[in-house]
């Protein structure tokens, strides 16, 4: 079985004084050897508090550097981390304490009220409040019970790879919520693909700012950067200006972002001016990249490489490399070391080059399931170990992969299949639109029609017939969106990707 050794005590003992993490706004800086003695000192305080191998605890804070010596902890501890969205209320969270069962919910003072009012509805949930560096120490914080403990070094430093680590749960878009449950085979699965992607070394610096509730979060890049024995920026979100400080001063070397995060530095004021060289290495995952944006940044010499993954898939499993982006712009690559992917027609076949299909993907990175939900885990899980990805590719004839959309975002218009992001790519092109997301619709006449939702770009005005006219000219009649809505912003989640079946039920909520 392939495991991986306690990553906190490893990198304590291989590069102790070196920093392995720093809070950007408040300074807090953490060697590793600071890192691990917290996470070696917090663990034991979970076992003096009587918590044993196989216990959940819960967490509802912001980026900080407190939450990674609360992973380390649970990996030595084997206690699994359930960190929740904080973006949630009451009656969507606490459903979830009820399936996950924390022995106790960690909270900073941001979320203070929204963790009180859990302990009420779910009385008997013990609160630890999480401090920030430079508070004064509170009886019974996470601090308090950490500093209290002794700082044991005696935990067994193999992590074997099919051990529960960390459990994330899905946005619930389709149905209940799931627990997506991770392993330390498949951090160390990310590791090697992201690594072998990007060429990650002790000498990178990457940024912590996407939400720590999303595999984003934790594993792109902060838990690979920190097994590299680089160093990690811990920023309290994104903020445009800050990143472009740290872009500039050569505090960031690898960055990854979801489109709209490259979309909201292209329109920032410093974007024409600023010295983008430092950064050696640009991906960008989780939605489909505007081929405009690529271009657009292409021309300020900058590559960015497209890649894929879910949460499921731990998540990294496809990164173009920048000198394979040649010929192959809009692809994600081939699968990273760890992974093998098929692409399938609804037969369950094997589809041909440049044919469309579903996407399975099978290797180190994937989830063995769903907490306590062995009906999805059956429903996404084939018995070859091939997860079902719900979302539809095509292989070229080299074996690059292109992501072409989700399965549930497909509409069919008079028979003819749609795929919004084909139409979004179109649109992304056009001057006066800044972004565009496209959901089919229910029609009496053609079955379903797309309706596209189109911000423009700052001081343009759209002109519906002359955007019609423009996709036209690029895209069959079917493909054309029937209606356009211009808006000011689009409905997001927390990890900035549109969401689509927001927009598609208000949609319908307005014709009926
Ligand atoms: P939920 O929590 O409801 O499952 P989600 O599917 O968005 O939401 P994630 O695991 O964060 O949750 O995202 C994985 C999905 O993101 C993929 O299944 C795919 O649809 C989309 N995705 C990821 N990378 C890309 C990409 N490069 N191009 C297009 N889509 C992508
Ligand atoms: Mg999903």
């Amino acid at each position: 079985m392939f495991s991986i050794v306690d990553i906190a005590a490893k990198r304590a003992a291989l590069s102790p004084d070196k920093m392995a993490l720093h809070e950007v706004v408040g300074g807090t800086r953490l060697t590793y050897r600071e890192l691990d003695a917290r996470a070696c000192r917090f663990a034991a305080a979970l076992r003096d508090r009587g918590l044993a191998a196989g216990d959940r605890i819960a967490i509802l804070t912001h980026n900080a550097a407190s939450f990674f010596e609360i992973l380390f902890a649970c990996g030595k501890a084997r206690v699994v981390l359930v960190p929740l969205n904080w973006r949630q209320t009451v009656s969507e969270l606490a459903p979830l304490l009820d399936d996950s069962g924390p022995r106790m919910l960690l909270h900073d003072a941001g979320n203070a009220a929204l963790a009180q009012a859990l302990a009420v509805a779910r009385p008997g949930l013990p609160l630890v409040p999480v401090l920030a560096e430079g508070d004064a120490p509170a009886a019974g914080s996470y601090q308090a019970l950490r500093d209290a403990a002794e700082e044991r070094h005696d935990w067994d430093p193999v992590w074997p790879a099919d051990g529960l680590w960390y459990m994330l749960y899905t946005s619930g878009t389709t149905g209940r919520p799931k627990a997506v449950m991770q392993t330390f085979g498949m951090a160390h699965a990310n590791f090697v693909n992201l690594a072998s992607a990007i060429d990650l070394t002790a000498h990178d610096i990457t940024p912590n700012y996407l939400p720590l509730f999303h595999t984003a979060g934790i594993n792109l890049h902060t838990l690979p950067t920190l097994i590299a024995g680089g160093s990690v920026k811990v920023l309290p979100g994104f903020d445009a200006d800050r990143f472009f400080d740290l872009i500039e001063a050569g505090e960031l070397t690898a960055l990854l972002a979801v489109p709209a995060i490259y979309q909201a530095l292209a329109v920032h004021e410093r974007f024409a001016a600023a010295d983008l060289s430092k950064v050696r290495s640009w991906s960008s995952g989780g939605a489909p990249l505007p081929h405009a944006l690529i271009d657009l940044y292409a021309s300020r010499g900058v590559t960015i490489c497209q890649g894929y993954g879910m949460t499921e898939t731990g998540p990294t499993t496809f990164l173009l490399r920048p000198e394979e982006t040649v010929g192959k712009r809009g692809a994600v690559g081939r699968p990273l070391l760890m992974t093998e992917s098929r692409i399938v027609g609804p037969d369950g076949r094997d589809v041909p080059a440049g044919e469309s299909g579903e996407l399975l993907i099978r290797g180190a990175n994937v989830t063995p399931g769903y907490w306590n939900r062995p009906d999805a885990t059956a429903e996404a899980l084939d018995p070859d170990g091939w997860l079902h990805t719900g979302d539809v590719a095509r292989a070229d004839e080299d074996g690059y992969v292109t992501i072409v959309d989700r399965i549930k975002d497909m509409y069919i218009s008079g028979g003819e299949n749609v795929y919004p992001v084909e139409v979004e790519q179109v649109l992304h092109g056009h001057p006066d639109i800044l972004e565009a997301a496209v959901v089919g619709l229910p029609d009496s006449r053609w079955g379903e029609v797309g309706r596209a939702y189109l911000i423009p770009r700052a001081g343009r005005r759209i002109d519906e017939a002359a955007v019609r006219a423009y996709c036209r000219e690029r895209l069959a009649g079917y493909k054309v969106p029937k209606s356009i809505a211009v808006v000011d912003d689009l409905p997001r989640t927390p990890a900035g990707k549109v969401r689509k079946h927001v927009l598609r039920a208000e949609a319908m909520q307005q014709a009926t």
